[in-house]
């Protein structure tokens, strides 16, 4: 049988499709949603499960790092707004095997006497406006005044928009790399069941108003402190901190389950920041990406970038390649998570580090030629 190109920008088939997304549990959904729905999954599941490579670098990672046996494959967590403390609500979107996991995002709501405050817009028309009726419902149906955005990635500000007139904050960072975005920004949102119903006008907007350390909010009878933390996943990270209830929204300070997602990030100074939180009294953690947990989860972060840095510097010193280091590297219970093909652009982001070469920006052209290396070893080894 001729191998059917189903995803032209990637060069897939639809055989190697099928073997990445069943190894996601995307396969699991295209079941469930029916035959209708298939080929349009198909079509689009393979950039989910690598959301970087066909946006920014033009391939993706081919092969997936296998499941380690040893380990249990993740669990699954569901859309809900979580009540945490008196007007604190964290919004949780599901995840986990069997879910797109990709850009999907957490938020958090602090519930006013008029109106309402929330942290991160999330990055899809129908996850915002699901998000918007979700608060509206715990908030009484008070006005959204307030918008903060953790860091500049797609899937926390690409939702400004539907919170507008609402005023929007975040780290100078945020703002100057949201404003570079614009330009770039599609006139509209394609059509994708539970993200965008395809009417949308798109129209990125900006956080307005910025702040270099710390901004605290007197709300609802809560101090909601946001902190900057970085540089770590991003140069301009915010967390929301409630030293009364002891609850960190932490956004993408922390994955839970998920590898974490390094395109912009300063791995050294991430592990930083985070051991700096874990001394923060701290019960109650939402994760930008994953279900809320707490410490021990962060934990986990943590100790994915220990034993990623120290396998990734040993190949460093070896003088390998760093697509090369990525194919040889066995992340054990960490290939579990969702989102393992991103070890080559972390692993990019350690060279450029070791190397001293690290700016904010992504580094296109090492990337892309890492993820060409890695794939080529690993067809290599299949055949
Ligand atoms: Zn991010």
């Amino acid at each position: 049988m001729p191998e059917e190109r189903t995803n032209e920008r990637d060069g897939l088939t639809r055989r190697e499709v099928m073997a990445r997304t069943a190894w996601a549990g995307l396969g699991v959904t295209a079941g469930l949603v029916g035959a209708g729905s298939i080929e349009k999954l198909l079509g689009e599941t393979a950039p989910r499960v690598d959301e970087s490579s066909p946006r920014i670098f033009g391939v993706s990672v081919a092969v997936l790092p296998p499941v380690d046996d040893r380990y249990p494959v993740v669990p699954t967590w569901k859309t809900e707004m979580r009540q945490l403390a008196p007007n604190v609500y964290a919004y949780q979107q599901e995840g986990g095997t069997g879910h797109i996991n990709a850009g999907i995002s957490n938020a958090g709501l602090f519930v006013g006497e008029d109106s309402l405050v929330v942290f991160d817009a999330l990055g899809y028309p129908l996850q915002s406006k699901a998000f918007i009726a979700a608060a509206k419902n715990a908030g009484g149906g008070k006005p959204i005044t307030n918008l903060i955005n953790s860091h500049h990635h797609g899937d926390h500000v690409a939702g400004n928009q539907f919170f507008l007139p609402a005023q929007i904050s975040s780290h100078p960072y945020c703002r100057q790399e949201v404003l570079k975005a614009i330009p770039n920004t599609p006139p509209s949102w394609p059509k994708f069941e539970g993200q965008a119903d395809g009417t949308e006008v798109r129209k990125l907007a900006p956080p307005t108003v910025t702040f270099e350390d710390n901004l605290v909010y007197n709300i609802g009878g809560n101090v909601v402190e946001f902190r900057f933390v970085g540089p770590a996943h991003t140069w301009g990270d915010l967390v929301a901190y409630l030293p009364q209830h002891k609850i960190l929204f932490a956004a993408d300070l922390a994955f839970f389950y998920l590898v974490p997602y390094c395109h912009n990030a300063h791995i050294s100074k991430w592990m930083e920041s985070i051991d700096k939180v874990m001394k923060w009294d701290v019960d109650v953690i939402v994760p930008g990406h994953g279900p809320v947990g707490g410490k021990k989860d962060l934990a986990e972060t943590t100790e994915y970038f220990r034993f990623l840095k120290s396998e990734v510097r040993k190949r460093y010193d070896a003088k390998m390649s760093a697509g090369a280091a990525a194919a040889d590297i066995k992340m054990g219970k960490y290939d579990n998570w969702m989102g393992p093909e991103r070890i080559v652009m972390n692993t990019v982001r350690l060279y450029d580090e070791f190397k001293g070469t690290l700016t904010p920006d992504i580094d296109v052209a090492g990337t892309k030629q890492a993820i060409l290396e890695y794939n080529s070893i690993k067809a290599g080894k299949k055949s």
